[in-house]
């Protein structure tokens, strides 16, 4: 009876869908399904999802922050999925709680993902502590960014002490995986230059870790490249201030470097955290969030203007034409989106 009672219960539940308080609940107890459904409402597109979404995250709030966040990138083929498959095993044998995450912005045009694939982590995805999620599909970088700092928050949430966050290193999703983490881990395939790796300029000054990787490979190769990456990140100015760029070999096929790897993420938060060094990146990153999130939403309001829509064509044309300069146009258009935006 009582269980035709709960069945009951249930049913009367779906159908009215899952209020904040079940979500929010869900999160905090760290059932794997609620945490799944709440990651699809925030990346939810429907306009009476995004207030719901907002409210799940403000009310989880308290509860995030504690984790280690952690980046990963890499060229396609470079070992990612392989490597985070392994180190992911090891930490979850070690009894951490892992989730991983992606930021594929390459879902928008092949409309699934290739990252956090979980096909890619078979064994990790089957292991209880762990828990992977595909980049969301359908969405822009600035979307998939987004998505992807509220699921972090969520997954912190949940109870997950270390997050694996990966981008596949081809531009500028690395910038967007940079501002999420505490920690970057740059792989790195040993021998060929970093042009020709399509490494983009400045990444590997953004990196706390360089590894190179496939080290189970062409020995000789890899040290030379070990030696030059380490001797080239001596004179350039490091990623965090107060740490020293750790460089080393590394296999996600064999484990080497693995253990390593978390010894010196460990000992990055156990040397800057006192200083409040990872705290105020954190801020930084808060507050660099927000700006892009009003310069996003302006742009949006902006240039779906009807007003604008219509007029800015017509100066644009005019430019061309010569009859008039870039700052007189630009002037005109603003006071006109100015005048409309106050009416
Ligand atoms: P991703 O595209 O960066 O995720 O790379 P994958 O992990 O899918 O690996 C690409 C290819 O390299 C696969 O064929 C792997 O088996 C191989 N691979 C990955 N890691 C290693 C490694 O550490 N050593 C060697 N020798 N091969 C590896």
């Amino acid at each position: 009876m009582s269980q035709l009672r709960a069945m009951q219960n249930e049913t009367q539940r779906r159908a009215r869908g899952l209020s904040i308080d079940d979500y929010v609940g869900g999160v905090l107890r760290g059932d794997r399904s609620m945490l799944a459904r709440t990651i699809t409402l925030i990346e939810s597109r429907a306009a009476a999802d995004e207030a719901r979404a907002e409210e799940v995250v403000k009310r989880l709030l308290p509860h995030t922050g504690k984790s280690k966040r952690v980046g990963i990138t890499g060229v396609p083929g470079v070992g990612k999925s392989t490597f985070i498959e392994n180190f992911g095993c090891l930490l979850a044998e070690r009894g951490h709680k892992i989730a991983v995450l992606a930021i594929d912005p390459s879902s928008v045009r092949s409309g699934g993902s290739i990252l956090g694939d979980k096909t890619r982590m078979e064994k990790l995805s089957r292991h209880p502590n762990a828990y992977i999620r595909p980049s969301p599909a359908g969405e822009n970088l600035g979307g998939v960014a987004r998505r992807t700092r509220e699921t972090l928050l969520l997954c912190e949430a949940a109870g997950f002490d270390t997050l694996l966050l990966e981008t596949v290193g081809v531009g500028q999703s690395e910038v967007a995986l940079r501002s999420l983490v505490d920690f970057f881990l740059l792989l790195l395939l040993p021998g060929a230059g970093d042009e020709l790796q399509g490494i983009k300029k400045g990444i590997i000054e953004m990196a706390d870790a360089v590894l190179i990787n496939k080290a189970d490979g062409d020995r000789n190769r890899a040290q030379q490249a070990l030696v030059e990456h380490s001797s080239a990140l001596h004179y350039s100015q490091p990623a965090t201030p107060g740490w020293q760029t750790w460089v080393a070999l590394s296999s996600g096929v064999t484990g080497e470097g693995l253990p390593e790897l978390w010894e010196a993420i460990e000992r990055f938060y156990r040397e800057l955290q006192p200083s409040g060094a990872i705290e105020r990146r954190r801020k930084q990153q808060a507050l660099d969030w927000l700006a892009t999130l009003v310069e996003q939403e302006l742009r949006r309001r902006f240039y779906e203007d009807p007003g604008v829509k219509k007029r800015l064509p017509e100066l644009q044309q005019a430019l061309l034409r010569g009859e008039t300069t870039a700052a007189s146009a630009a002037r005109e258009i603003l006071a006109q989106f100015k005048m409309r935006t106050e009416e």
